[in-house]
Formats: C-alpha cells, sequence, structure tokens
C-alpha cells in the first residue's frame, strides 16, 4: 500500500489529462466543451458513465456497445 498517490477522486487512468476529461468539465459545468466531446459517442467512461467522442476524454475508456 502506497501513500504516495496522486489525489484523484476515483480512478482516472491518465491522472495527466484529468483536466479535459468528461468526468472533469461536468464537474467544471463546462457544458460547451462536454456537448462537443458527446456528439457522437463510442466510448463510455467506466468510472462515472459518461460517453464521448474519443478515450482520450474519459477516465476508465471502454467501448460503447451493447
Ligand atoms: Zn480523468
Ligand atoms: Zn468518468
Amino acid at each position: 500500500m502506497s501513500d504516495r498517490l496522486p489525489i484523484v477522486d476515483n480512478l482516472c487512468r491518465n491522472p495527466e489529462n484529468h483536466k479535459v476529461h468528461l468526468c472533469e468539465l461536468k464537474l467544471a459545468k463546462n457544458t460547451d466543451k462536454v456537448a462537443q466531446l458527446s456528439e457522437n459517442p463510442k466510448f463510455v467512461c467506466g468510472n462515472c458513465g459518461n460517453k464521448a467522442n474519443k478515450e482520450g476524454a474519459l477516465c476508465a475508456p471502454g467501448p460503447l456497445d451493447v
């Protein structure tokens, strides 16, 4: 167990880019950006369930299909 992990809410797989993740943009109420990034969703976030066009916009991206 390490106590030196960066403090990120949940399990972000790419904390360096967390500020551009939909999860964070939603919290920041950046609705324009959120709408842009989720226009044509192909990926879903395993953390929060947000859907995005590209996996780079999610903390824990997975393919969006049922
Ligand atoms: Zn993130
Ligand atoms: Zn998320």
